[in-house]
């Protein structure tokens, strides 16, 4: 059976042909009745038959170089149930992503927007010192044995990729702080459903760490880097490292990942001066530079004056290089890419502040304390730790991560609001 979706897509492209167009047109509305009723979005039939027929698409649609995965039929999908104790059908439900992936209701939100995307803080430590992220008092840690551990992060892959999580960001603080973090990548790696793990990382101790992240199985990497000058670096982040920076972006470029990304955070007065030169690092390297706009966050000192928006970013970039040509982005893409002429790397703005991606935001953030934040910008916290450790079972938790999930809000607050109210340091939230 279609869903509501694919019916109308057909009969728009004028696949049904004229004798059967009203009958079709019936089928149609009827469907578009049922889903009403039903106030959810393209939601499938949860008969037998559908369920199997989804295993075989999901293992159809598979990436080819994800790690081999168990439900092909309907025996696995049962087998995968029962391996989780799952007793209720809240991994039966669905709805299909935009990629056709399906995902499980508790991750979509009221306004539609499925959540497929996860990003767990590993760690609220860090070698470098950036003053947008950490305040110059420092942040309170929270002890050790509060954050999560390995296999309570291993746990909370697992229940967010059964529900239909298909990538996985690594961050922090600072991800490489964590001696664990080969295995965390290969752990997430291997769990059925993911697709794509990436690490964010300023890139310090990064290089030797390279190849066995490569064995691992991570697929994109970001680093960030917000000055090409030695002195500025120091200046900026409070420690020393740059040039151990520049290497790790030339060795992972060569190692072949998917992707490389400079992250680069403007300020002005600090680095708005080098837009050009960070440009021309996308000259003849396959790398994707990253401007972002500066965004408040508690302790970072923010302003309106400090933050570059990506409309100056742009014009002055193209008074340099000539116009950007826009890339076609999937509607869950945060940034906007663009092509510069003649480069073999491209450059994209993340514009936070002055234009908000929300209405495809299908991100959804676990911090190194197991907290789960449904928005970066929101304060509304849910502890997932708790949850494991007072024995919930993973349909429990995934019915807490429903609960919070059906709270998101459509769009965060402008930049002066978010400004004014109260969030964690961005070093404790993890970017
Ligand atoms: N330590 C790693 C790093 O620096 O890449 C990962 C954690 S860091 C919090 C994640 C990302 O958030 C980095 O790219 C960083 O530049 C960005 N970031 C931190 N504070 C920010 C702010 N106030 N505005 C915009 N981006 C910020
Ligand atoms: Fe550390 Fe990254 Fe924050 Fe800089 S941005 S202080 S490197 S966590």
């Amino acid at each position: 059976m279609a869903t509501v979706g694919e019916g109308c897509a057909r009969e728009a492209s004028g696949v049904v042909d004229a004798p059967n167009a009203t009958r079709a047109m019936r089928g149609a509305r009827r469907e578009v009745e049922r889903w009403m009723r039903k106030n959810v979005f393209h939601r499938v039939a949860t008969s037998r038959a559908n369920a199997r027929a989804r295993a075989v698409e999901t293992a159809r649609d598979r990436d080819g170089d994800s790690p081999p995965r168990a439900f092909d039929d309907g025996d696995a999908r049962r087998r995968r149930r029962s391996e989780t104790n799952a007793s209720t059908s809240a991994w039966d439900g669905g709805i299909k992503n935009s990629r056709g992936r399906f995902v499980a209701p508790e991750l979509v939100d009221a306004h539609g927007r499925a959540h497929t995307y996860l990003r767990i803080s590993l760690t609220e430590r860090c070698n470098l010192r950036c003053g947008y992220c950490m305040p110059e008092e420092g942040v309170e840690l929270t002890p050790n044995d509060e954050l999560l551990t390995t296999d309570e992060v291993e746990r909370v892959i697992k229940i967010f990729a059964r529900a239909g999580v298909e990538k996985v960001r690594l961050t922090g603080g600072e991800p490489t702080v964590r001696r664990d973090l080969e295995e965390v990548v290969r752990r997430a790696r291997e769990t059925p459903g993911v697709r794509d793990v990436s690490v964010t990382t300023n890139g310090v101790a990064l290089e030797r760490r390279l190849e066995g992240l490569k064995a691992s199985g991570l697929t994109r990497l970001n680093v960030s880097l917000d000055t090409l000058v030695p002195a500025k670096f120091e200046f900026m982040t409070r420690r020393r490292g740059h040039e151990r920076v520049l290497r790790s972006v030339a060795r992972a470029v060569e190692l072949g990942f998917q992707s490389v990304k400079v992250n680069c955070v403007v300020t002005r007065h600090q680095n708005d001066d080098e837009l050009i030169d960070f440009v021309n690092m996308t000259k003849d390297s396959p790398i994707n530079v990253r401007f972002i706009e500066y965004m408040p966050f508690d302790g970072n000192k923010w302003s309106t004056e400090k933050m570059v928006s990506y409309a100056e970013m742009r014009s002055r970039i193209e008074d340099a290089f000539g116009p950007l040509a826009r890339l076609d982005d999937p509607i869950e893409e945060v940034a906007k890419n663009f092509s510069v002429p003649g480069h073999v790397g491209t450059v994209s703005f993340v514009t936070s502040m002055t234009d908000a991606f929300c209405g495809g935001c299908n991100r959804l953030r676990v911090m190194a304390d197991g907290n789960l934040k449904v928005c970066l910008f929101g304060a509304a916290e849910t502890s997932l730790r708790d949850a494991m450790r007072s024995g919930a079972d993973d349909d429990a938790i995934l019915r807490l991560i429903g609960a919070a999930v059906s709270k998101k809000k459509a769009s965060h607050a402008g930049m002066h609001e978010i400004a004014a109210s109260d969030n964690r340091a961005m070093i404790k939230i993890g970017g």
